[in-house]
Parts: structure tokens; sequence; C-alpha cells
């Protein structure tokens, strides 16, 4: 689904059920209403102009959070001729863009961009997500029932699922390297890995200036933008480009207001979804939950059948 067809779809309809959710936590929402995103926060500015596309801060991601090894080593750089996205076993990936007109091509990190006000944390109904005051969206996988609703609302299609368990998939997304790093004050992995400096770790404020000032300073190097800044009511993690945009491969038309606002639309237009949506999923939890139950209950007779033996 391309972003413009998923922004109608949270629009219209039965995302509504992604946000369906809201009904059961309506103060949440009221909340997320008047949230400013904790201005105070942290945030990251990745610069195109200086990437290489080395993947050095893939392979940092990768071992800081424990991923399984890729399929390709993180020194094959072959793979920046495919467009890939992030996934289960890989927080952040770089992609190569050929930009018009231009004889070097651009790199771009993608990771999650920690939203000010984050439409995965608004959509979800068990309130598995949680926006830190530094700056982080982290979420609890132990609460995660796996609707994919947060895959669905996201803007930036960062959240993937761990499908290790049919009935209840996991949530899998970058989160700022908050437990080992963020919260004790310290630069996230791929951050300090890059050779390049072309992710600078900082508070978002700062960040926004430092942005200003670079373009300022090269306004033939630079387009006079920062990404993030506005985007979807601003994100932590923001972006640079000599290049416009939407050549490599931002979504240039998600507007500045936050993506609940489409999704709080949407509530007062479906309430029989809205009434059923959480039930259903809570359900499913139920359902996955006793079938874990009853297969560990399983191997445990299982296991005191055959000491008993
Ligand atoms: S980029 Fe997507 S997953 Fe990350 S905080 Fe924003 S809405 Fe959530
Ligand atoms: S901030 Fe941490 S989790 Fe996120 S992409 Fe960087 S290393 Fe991975
Ligand atoms: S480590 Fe730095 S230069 Fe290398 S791909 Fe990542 S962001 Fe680009």
């Amino acid at each position: 689904m391309n972003p413009v067809s998923r922004r109608k779809f949270l629009k219209r309809g039965f995302a509504g059920g992604v946000t369906a959710a809201l009904l059961g936590k309506s103060s949440q929402a009221k909340a997320t209403e008047s949230f400013s995103g904790y201005p105070e926060g942290m945030g990251v500015l990745v610069d195109l102009t200086r990437c290489v596309g080395c993947r050095s801060c893939e392979a940092a991601c990768n071992n800081e959070q424990n991923l399984p090894a890729p399929e390709r080593p993180f020194d094959d750089l072959s793979v920046l001729e495919e467009k890939r996205r992030t996934t289960e076993s890989a927080y952040t990936v770089v992609n190569k863009y050929e930009i018009p007109g231009k004889d070097h091509p651009l790199f771009r990190k993608m990771q999650c961009n920690h939203c000010n006000e984050p439409a995965c944390l608004s959509s979800c109904f068990v309130n598995a997500y949680r926006k830190t005051k530094e700056g982080a969206v982290v979420y609890d996988p132990t609460v995660c029932v796996g609707c994919r609703t947060c895959m669905v609302a996201c803007p930036f299609y960062v959240p993937a699922y761990s499908y290790s368990s049919v009935l209840n998939p996991v949530v899998k997304k970058c989160i700022f390297c908050y437990d080992t790093r963020l919260r004790h004050g310290r630069p996230p992995a791929c951050v300090e890995a890059c050779p390049q400096e072309a992710l600078t770790f900082g508070k978002r404020s700062d960040l926004i200036k430092l942005g200003h000032q670079r373009i300022g300073r090269h306004p033939d190097r630079y387009q006079d933008h920062i990404y993030g800044e506005t985007e979807v009511g601003g994100t932590a993690w923001m972006y640079l480009s000599s290049a416009p945009f939407d050549q490599v491969g931002f979504d240039t038309g998600l507007g500045t207001q936050p993506i609940i606002s489409h999704v709080k639309e949407f509530l007062t237009m479906v309430p029989m979804v809205l009434t059923i949506w959480p039930a259903l999923f809570a359900g499913f939890h139920l359902l996955a939950n006793r079938k874990d139950k009853a297969s560990d209950t399983g191997a445990i007779s299982e296991r005191k059948d055959k000491e008993n033996v």
C-alpha cells in the first residue's frame, strides 16, 4: 500500500479499527491531544550529504540489539542495490538513491523516527507503546497482542513483527537504544559507529538549530528543509538532504498534523467497529496465551511422565 492510499485508509476507515482501541482509552486520547512530545527530549540529525552507505550503523544496531546475523554480511554492499525496509531482525537499513542529474547517489539510513506524537502509540489499544521523556518510543512486548494496528498507523512503515509464534506475533522496531544507552545519557550504537559523523545525537531543539545553521552556511549543498522538524507533528530523528526529499524516498505529503488527528476523525464514524475491535483482539490474545500455557503444561506433564518412568 503506498503512503497516500494508506493515509486515505486511515482517514476513511478500516484503520479506524486501528484506532478503535482509542475508545477503550479515551483518557489517553485526550492526553495525546495536548501532548507536546517532550520538547527537552533527545534526537538524531541524519545528514545525507555525509553518508557513504557503509552499513556500519546496521552492524552496530545488530550487535547492540542482539539481532540474528543477516543473510548477507554487513560488508556486502550489494544489498544497497535493493530498496529494503526495516524488519524484525533489522531495526535499521540503509538504502541507495540515484539522483537525477547527479553523478553520485545519496544513501539514507532508516529506522523508527521516534515521533513526538506517535501514531503507533495512539493506535495501540493495549497501551504497549510509551514515549519516554528522553524522546524514545518504546514498547512492552509482553502486552503486545500482535494485532498490527501500529504497523498500519505508522506513517513511516516502521513496526515489523516477529512471527515465531503464529498466534501471538510481537512488534519489533528500533527503540533508540533506550535501555542500554539513551536512558543513561549515551548516544545510540548506530550513531557512535558512524565513521562519517553523518549522525549527530543531541537535544532535539539543539539539532533543529544545528540543521538550520548547516543549511544557512551551505545553501548550495542543502535543501532548505529539515525533514522531521514538523512532519506529522515532528520527529526525534530528522534529516538533511542535498536532493529534494521525495528523491530520497521520503513521503513529502504527510503534512504537519500528527496522524492521530486523522484517526480521531474516524473515531466518530464507526462506533460498531470501535466497540468490537478491542474485544476481538483481546480474545485472540487470551486464546494465544491459553494455547501457550496448554503447550507448557503439556510439556511439563510429558516431562513428569518421563521422570516417573
Ligand atoms: S516512526 Fe512509526 S513506529 Fe516510530 S514512533 Fe513514529 S509512528 Fe511509531
Ligand atoms: S538507535 Fe539503537 S535500536 Fe535504533 S537503529 Fe540505532 S542502534 Fe538500532
Ligand atoms: S554508518 Fe554512517 S556513513 Fe555508514 S551507512 Fe550508516 S549513516 Fe551512512
